[in-house]
């Protein structure tokens, strides 16, 4: 049997057209941006048409898209810079953000000194917001950070409504972005974010790439200084080829969005029901999930735990821990232990993440493979 990879929502492979894109990039257009004869010029309008192109399918501006080397570094330079120059003086986010976030967070509340409040967890694995409601009225100076879809669970904040409570509070949101971009259809007019981010390779484009969405009305003070290179705010000369990849990704998925939307709600559709059938008393963790995630507690003996992913991982078989026993590591994961009871949290929880690459026959394998062990 070929090997099976389930794991989309940790990275997704490259997409043929896009490897045919950097390839072309690279061996035209090795020119740095920055210079002014052709050469340069030419891998300028490289970016600008990468820019141009990604904020066409965002229904922003061109300018409100900064390249960055990834969403973690966006992540960490707009937070940073909200609380160092905007004087914001609390965050108000929740235990089930990336890490990406919640250790940026953890760290600028301890450097200076400001307010972290974390919005409870419902048992369906969703948010309180009517806390975040109540909580807003506060008039202390807040940013507020959530993101979009979780990348573990795949439960989904409703982002138009977090949106309009922060806009009627005047208060900052900042959404990671980095599961839905490329397959959700984000319209930044009719859902004005302050902030949004995202990673290419999430999207069946390359990594080291990814950019931030800075809305137009916000300024902040660079990230990286030492050159002119993306308006002044992120110094260093650009990845060209890497942008370009990213580019053709994000067009390639939002021209198939509709088409690759369904393809993969089936395939988890039939992953559920098989697995359903396969495995009495089994558990879907979260409500109301993402088209492309499914997070699953099996109903497994504690032998069987131990060693699940190992045993997957032997089989060819490309799935994600969604709790901790099976992969050795003493700690359940952050997310499952804010709505997990004690019991659940014991037995084996592990995430299957889809892409249109996948097949029917992928799910009876991984199923196969599971009923095996
Ligand atoms: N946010 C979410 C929801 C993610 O899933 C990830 C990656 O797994 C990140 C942020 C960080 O992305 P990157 O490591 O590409 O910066």
């Amino acid at each position: 049997m070929g090997k099976i990879y389930l794991d989309n929502a940790a990275t997704t492979p490259l997409r043929k057209e896009v490897i045919h894109t950097m390839l072309e990039v690279l061996e035209q257009d090795f020119g740095n941006p920055s210079s002014t004869h052709s050469f340069g010029r030419s891998a300028k309008t490289i970016i600008e048409s990468a820019r141009k192109t990604i904020a066409h399918y965002l229904n922003c501006s061109s300018q409100e898209i900064i390249f960055t080397s990834n969403a973690t570094e966006a992540t960490n330079w707009i937070l940073s810079e909200l609380i160092k120059n905007h004087n914001i003086k609390r965050i108000v986010t929740s235990k089930l953000e990336h890490h990406a976030t919640l250790y940026t967070c953890q760290k600028l509340a301890k450097e200076y000194q400001i307010e972290l409040e974390y919005i409870p967890v419902l048992p369906s694995g969703n948010l309180d917001l009517n806390y975040l409601e109540n909580t807003l009225e506060k008039s202390i100076k807040t940013v507020v950070s959530l993101m979009h879809v979780n990348n573990e669970i795949g439960t989904q904040l409703d982002i138009e409504k977090v949106n309009l409570l922060c806009k009627k509070n005047q208060v900052l949101f900042h959404c990671d972005t980095v599961q839905t971009m490329g397959k959700l259809k984000i319209d930044l007019q009719q859902t004005a974010l302050d902030f949004a981010v995202a990673s290419a390779h999430k999207f069946h484009g390359p990594k080291g790439i990814g950019f931030a969405y800075i809305n137009k009305n916000i300024s902040l003070q660079p990230l990286l200084v030492g050159g002119e290179q993306e308006k002044g705010l992120r110094a260093g000369t650009e990845a060209t080829h890497q942008i370009a990849g990213m580019a053709k990704a994000f067009e390639l998925a939002h021209i198939e969005l509709d088409e690759h939307k369904k393809y993969i709600s089936e395939i988890k559709n039939y992953c559920v029901s098989e697995l359903e059938q396969s495995f009495e008393g089994i558990r879907i963790n979260g409500e109301d999930t993402f088209y492309n995630i499914l997070n699953i507690n099996l109903p497994f003996s504690e032998d069987k735990t131990a060693m699940l992913l190992f045993h997957l991982d032997l089989k060819g078989i490309a799935v994600s821990r969604g709790s901790a026993c099976q992969s050795g590591s003493p700690k359940p994961s952050h997310v499952l232990a804010e709505f997990l009871s004690h019991e659940e949290l014991k037995k084996p929880s592990i995430r299957i993440s889809f892409s249109h690459f996948n097949t029917k026959e992928d799910i009876d394998g991984f199923i196969n493979a599971l009923k095996s062990i």
